[in-house]
């Protein structure tokens, strides 16, 4: 399927300007219980993550469920409240806004969702639902936002009459085209796509990421791109982070990540990916264990209870998330040493 996905088109994404900058993001959720639900501990969800977009790129968000990229998604959008950090767009900190000032934000920044059924209004001809964002947000007349619902479905491949129809009325890949074209209505900067083709059969997730990869190209639109997918991510995204249990544990370009990834987490990860070619084997890491809850996440290094490679530092210190050249950041203890990358030691370990 990944080869059917269009190329980004650009050889260098356009790094002139950071439009998106997320600073120590924390993201803790309340686990209540008793008769008064009292608060009895902390879901940590998002803990410290810190990263910028540039305009027009597309940054892939990766890692297993639960390791709360998700969650980095929405809070960036403000649609859950932050438990402290800071989102700063297009030189605005979004959570510094008013309501008034939050509610002007949201028209450049909009979400695409995993389960397009659910996220559209089953009451609702898909041209209203597609309209809605501009009745709220704009003083479009009503034949003008009619003229602009026609121009997004047609942008998504689908006809004018369409706009009349319920979405029970249409395929999964259907409805997430309308989902495409509800976010696209009010022309934002930046859009959210949380796992955008998931829930899709595989023939369709390549349409479906065509037309984003060619709206992304005629609209400008930068996006965040959450997927547990990797070879998906691989072949959409211009840099690609990976989350592990609410931190991000590896950061970089899409070519130096899938070429010479540094973290152990993310080359247990790549070795996952299937290899097309059948006589080319590649050698598999096998994580032992569960994720670990984020009722209680281990210390340290969160990944130190599956790494194959911790030592006794690993639990006891929380290694710094760095850049070791080029943009490639990364949070290991290994790649302070400076002398061997840690595929290098992986590698070793596992042939040993
Ligand atoms: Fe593994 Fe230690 Fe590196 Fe964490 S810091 S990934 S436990 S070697």
């Amino acid at each position: 399927m990944a080869d059917n996905i269009q190329s980004n088109g650009r050889d260098e994404p356009q790094k002139q300007r950071v439009l998106l900058e997320v600073k120590n993001l924390v993201k803790h959720f309340p686990v209540r219980s008793g008769l008064f639900q009292r608060v009895t501990d902390w879901v940590q969800a998002v803990d410290d993550v810190s990263f910028h977009i540039y305009e027009g790129e597309t940054l892939g968000l990766v890692g297993e469920s639960g390791c709360g990229k998700t969650t980095v998604g929405r809070t960036i959008l403000n649609l859950v409240p932050a438990t402290s950090g800071s989102v700063v767009f297009d030189d605005q900190n979004l959570f510094d806004m008013n309501a008034k000032q939050l509610k002007k934000m949201r028209r450049d920044m909009q979400i695409i969702f995993q389960d397009p059924y659910s996220s559209l209004d089953p009451r609702m001809p898909v041209g209203e639902s597609i309209a809605e964002g501009l009745r709220i947000h704009t003083d479009k007349t009503a034949q003008e936002r009619y003229d602009v619902v026609i121009e997004m479905l047609s942008r998504v491949g689908m006809r004018a009459d369409h706009a009349r129809r319920y979405p029970h009325e249409f395929s999964g890949g259907q409805r997430q085209r309308i989902g495409i074209a509800r976010a696209l209505s009010l022309r934002p900067k930046f859009i959210v796509c949380d796992e955008p083709v998931s829930a899709l059969d595989v023939s369709i997730q390549a349409q479906v990421l065509n037309i984003l990869r060619e709206l992304q190209k005629d609209f400008g639109l930068t996006y965040l791109f959450i997927a547990h997918n990797l070879s998906v991510v691989e072949h959409f995204s211009d840099r690609v982070g990976v989350m592990y249990l609410g931190k991000m544990v590896e950061m970089s370009s899409q070519s130096d990540l899938y070429a010479d990834p540094l973290h152990p987490y993310t080359q247990a990860l790549m070795s996952a990916i299937p290899v097309p070619d059948p006589t080319l084997k590649r050698q598999r890491i096998i994580l032992e264990g569960d994720v670990p809850s984020p009722l209680n996440p281990p210390s340290g290094c969160r990944f130190h209870t599956r790494c194959p490679l911790a030592f006794d530092k690993c639990a006891q210190e929380e290694p710094p998330f760095k850049d070791y050249g080029g943009e490639h950041y990364a949070a290991c203890w290994l790649l302070e040493t400076g002398e061997v990358g840690a595929s290098k030691l992986t590698q070793a370990k596992l042939a040993g």
